[in-house]
């Protein structure tokens, strides 16, 4: 017998509580790959869901086995080191990142695919129409914006996980070992040739957001401290901008009460601890950004496991 062709395609879903999702987007996904004709895989991690994903996840394996592989976590990890777990095992040559909610449509893989085949190794999703809050409409605005002004990754939309890798991408992001990084970013610093094209937005098919407000802040910390030290120079900036300013006001009072003679009652005591507490306030900015980093490197110093898989379900290649 002749050894099978190699894996072109593999596709990496990370799934935490989706039951109410996964049927359906079995009924769409594996369809649009069957008609693409090449082989290919689809990685699927359960993130420590507490809900039924995990039983449909063993049916659907048991169904198509020789294409869908699940990892199992035994926690909750995040999105993220769910998809870092699938990249460390994929076996395509093209990697696609979806979510499990069906926000993506699996329809607008073919598209991402055809952009690579063109000759790029990056080629990120944005989303035409986005269904999402207000909110989280202003949020990803301003992220953008702050991201653009700190680091030089250039990305029309960093919230759209709809994306495509060619395999030296993603390996280099494996080898990179990054905690908490923000994947797609990680994946533009690495690649040389990067494109990007508008997909479909769907409103959440079922459940809600996993994402909470105080998440959401995480996330777009760990993007802007993980990629630049800007925040650290700004913070010196914005410091010394102080200290200018609150020697500038002790020289403005100094000057009235001596030379002019007045604020005679009240000088200094209001004003000076006005200052203070202004000044303590900005410390304890500087020290907070300062501590990020330094948890950052405490992390990687320490080299934890990041995460912890219960069991695989695949076959082997
Ligand atoms: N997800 C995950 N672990 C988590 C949170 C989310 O694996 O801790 C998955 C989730 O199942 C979905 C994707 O990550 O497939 C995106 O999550 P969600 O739809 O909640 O994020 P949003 O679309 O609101 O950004
Ligand atoms: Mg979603």
């Amino acid at each position: 017998m002749s050894s099978p062709s190699p894996i072109f395609l593999s596709v990496v879903i990370p799934v935490y509580n989706e039951e109410a999702n996964l049927p359906l987007l079995f009924g769409r996904l594996y369809p649009v790959l069957d008609a693409l004709s090449r082989r290919y895989e689809i990685i699927f991690t359960n993130d420590g869901s507490g809900d039924r994903s995990f039983e449909l996840l063993r049916t659907q394996y048991t169904a198509r086995p020789e294409v869908t592989r699940v990892i199992d976590f035994n926690a909750n990890y995040g999105q993220h080191m769910a998809v870092m777990a699938a990249f460390e095992r994929v076996r395509g040559e093209v990697i696609v990142t979806l979510d499990a909610d069906l926000q993506n449509p699996p329809e607008e893989i073919p598209k991402l695919l055809e952009k690579i085949e063109s000759g790029h190794d990056y080629v990120g999703g944005y989303r035409l129409n986005r269904q999402d809050s207000v909110f989280r409409r202003w949020a990803s605005k301003l992220i953008n914006f702050v991201r653009r002004k700190t680091t030089n990754i250039e990305m029309t939309d960093q919230g759209c996980m709809l994306r495509a890798y060619r395999r030296p991408v993603i390996e280099a992001i494996v080898r990179s070992g990054a905690i908490n990084t923000f994947i797609p970013a990680l994946a533009y610093s690495f690649s040389s040739h990067p494109a990007e094209v508008g997909v479909k937005h769907e409103e959440r098919h079922a459940g809600v957001s996993n994402y909470s407000f105080y998440q959401l802040v995480r996330l777009n910390f760990d993007l802007i401290t993980g990629f630049s030290l800007a925040p650290l120079q700004a913070f010196t900036l914005f410091a010394m901008g102080c200290a200018a300013g609150s020697m500038a006001l002790v020289g403005v009072l100094l000057w009235r009460r001596f030379v002019f003679n007045l604020d005679r009652e009240t000088f200094g005591v209001f004003t000076l601890f006005a200052v203070l507490f202004f000044l303590i306030s900005v410390a304890m900015v500087g020290i907070g950004l300062i501590g990020e980093y330094v948890g950052r490197t405490y992390q990687v110093v320490r080299a934890r496991q990041r995460y912890f898989v219960r069991e695989i379900l695949e076959t082997k290649e």
